[in-house]
């Protein structure tokens, strides 16, 4: 036990040593508490919060180890700076230069790749086609390793195409699907 005497405050002191000579003579009045032996003069130290607390018993986090330190802006950024940052042209999606029509259909369509709207018709064609294959052969493994010709209404097969396995589809041609 420490008793920390304040030389720039002396009727302080003089309370302080005549506490302690009451202590050790024993004759602390017991209304104050004196039924414990152990109870003794703490001298009451007024610190600043953000001293490191002692660990109880050695366990629990550190000083340091139960807060994450993270970096912090130190200064607010404008909105016009903000505004700047987020519309720089660099940050901006690029206008396409690269559309074109659709010579078949009309619509738009990027200049590399193919038309949608075609494509999509090509691909329920190709599918009626592959039904009537089904229809007729049963499955893709019955398939005659042959060539194939597809015959559209008002069609008969020439001397060209004997051997040849035919699949007839009940509709007109259409114009994009030419006949060989
Ligand atoms: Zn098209």
């Amino acid at each position: 036990m420490a008793v920390v005497v304040l030389h720039s405050v002396p009727p302080i002191r003089v309370l302080l040593q005549r506490c302690w000579q009451r202590l050790e003579l024993g004759r602390w009045p017991a209304a104050c508490g004196a039924q414990s032996p152990l109870w003794g003069l703490a001298p009451a130290v007024q610190s600043p919060v953000c001293l490191p607390e002692p660990a109880a018993g050695g366990e629990g986090p550190g000083f340091l180890g139960g807060v994450l330190w993270m970096a912090a802006p130190k200064k607010r950024r404008s909105i016009e700076v903000n505004r700047c940052r987020r519309r720089n042209p660099s940050k901006l999606i690029a206008v396409k230069r690269n559309i074109d029509v659709c010579p078949e259909c009309g619509n738009l369509k990027l200049k590399h790749v193919l038309c949608g709207y075609c494509y999509a018709k090509v691909k329920a064609e190709t599918q009626q086609i592959r039904k009537e294959i089904g229809k007729k052969e049963g499955g893709p493994f019955n398939a005659p390793t042959v060539e194939t010709v597809v015959l559209y209404d008002g069609e008969k097969p020439t001397e060209k195409d004997e051997g040849k396995r035919i699949i007839e589809r009940a509709r007109k041609r259409p114009s994009w699907f030419i006949q060989n």
